[in-house]
């Protein structure tokens, strides 16, 4: 019997998993190695690393991790998760089952790209989310901002302190008189045109008519959904962010089922490395101290 399996072994969980180990207590890590940012070759943005690929950042945290011998770790994907008493137990894709008395959720989301031809290939390259992690790199613009969601007029009202701003409505999203004025303040251009590819060496716009609008980097909206069944199998309450469901947890993180906790990207409205490292170091201790001051 573990004290706490944690299902996600990136950024999250690998600092909840250290202020665990920190507490002698036993802890496995079951991790699919499917990090969010893995299509990224520079992460940005976290105190200390900026810049460094997001590999080497996890490789070097978890061998910290690891260093602790009463840490045990699987590469596996967690496919089901019970409550058993007071207990959970969890079984992997190999079959293989594990039990413990608290379980923490660090499994992170999955973008849903829109589907435009060209997007998907330099997703993490030269087409992204976030302009705190990459705007900075497309060294002053132009930079191009495709509508997915009602978010993308925040995208095109931001993405000027960046560069020169082109905003394609895509036939998506329809400005109302306010956000027009605001456009025009930030001297965004606006194009109506459907968006038919993305194509070239960075991230050219090409249009129906034809017309290319060259571009350094383009921002879009994906979609985010759970990147494991465990939340929902487990009955977790989610909450609905601007960009998809989040787990809802406590001011201890802990989610709506008891001893169940949650960080990272699967409990917040909007994530980053910064936000899942610290976030996962208040739940690891939260689980501890459940373990101690609980039962
Ligand atoms: P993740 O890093 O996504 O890790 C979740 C882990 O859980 C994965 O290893 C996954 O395989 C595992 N998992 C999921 N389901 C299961 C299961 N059922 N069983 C076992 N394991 C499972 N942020 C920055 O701060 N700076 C940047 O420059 C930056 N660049 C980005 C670029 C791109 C293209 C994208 C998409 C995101 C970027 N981000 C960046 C955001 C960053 O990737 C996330 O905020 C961060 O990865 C969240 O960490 P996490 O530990 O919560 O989740
Ligand atoms: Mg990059």
């Amino acid at each position: 019997m573990f004290d706490v399996i944690i299902v996600g072994g990136s950024y999250a969980g690998v600092s909840a998993g250290l202020q665990l180990a920190r507490a002698r207590r036993k802890v496995l890590v079951i991790d699919a190695g499917q990090r969010r940012n893995r299509f990224a070759d520079h992460s940005h943005g976290f105190l200390g690393q900026d810049g460094r690929h997001p590999g080497a950042i996890a490789d070097e945290a978890r061998a910290q991790l690891l260093a602790y011998p009463t840490v045990e770790w699987r590469t596996q994907s967690a496919v089901s998760a019970t409550r058993q008493g007071a207990a959970f137990a969890v079984t992997t894709s190999d079959g293989a089952h594990f039990a413990a008395k608290r379980l923490i959720l660090a499994s992170g989301v999955v973008d849903e790209l829109p589907d435009v031809p060209g997007l998907a290939q330099r997703w993490g390259q030269r087409v992204f989310h976030c302009p705190y992690c990459h705007g900075y790199e497309l060294d002053g613009g132009p930079i191009g901002v495709l509508a997915a969601s009602p978010l993308a007029i925040h995208h095109a009202l931001m993405l000027p302190d960046w560069g020169p701003t082109t905003f394609f409505l895509n036939g998506v999203f329809e400005p109302d008189a306010d956000q027009w004025a605001q456009l025009r303040k930030r001297g965004v251009q606006v194009e109506n045109e459907r968006v038919v590819s993305v194509d070239g060496e960075h991230a050219d716009v090409t249009l129906a008519s034809g017309r290319v609008i060259p571009l350094a980097g383009l921002f879009t909206q994906p979609r985010t959904r759970m990147a494991s069944p465990l939340p929902a199998l487990l009955g977790c309450v989610f909450e609905d962010g601007p960009m998809g469901p989040f787990i809802k947890v406590d001011a201890m993180r802990e989610t709506s089922v008891p001893g169940v906790f949650a960080c990272g990207d699967a409990a917040v409205a909007a994530g980053n490395v910064a936000i899942a490292v610290g976030d996962g170091a208040r739940t690891g201790g939260a689980a501890h101290h459940s373990l101690i001051f609980r039962d």
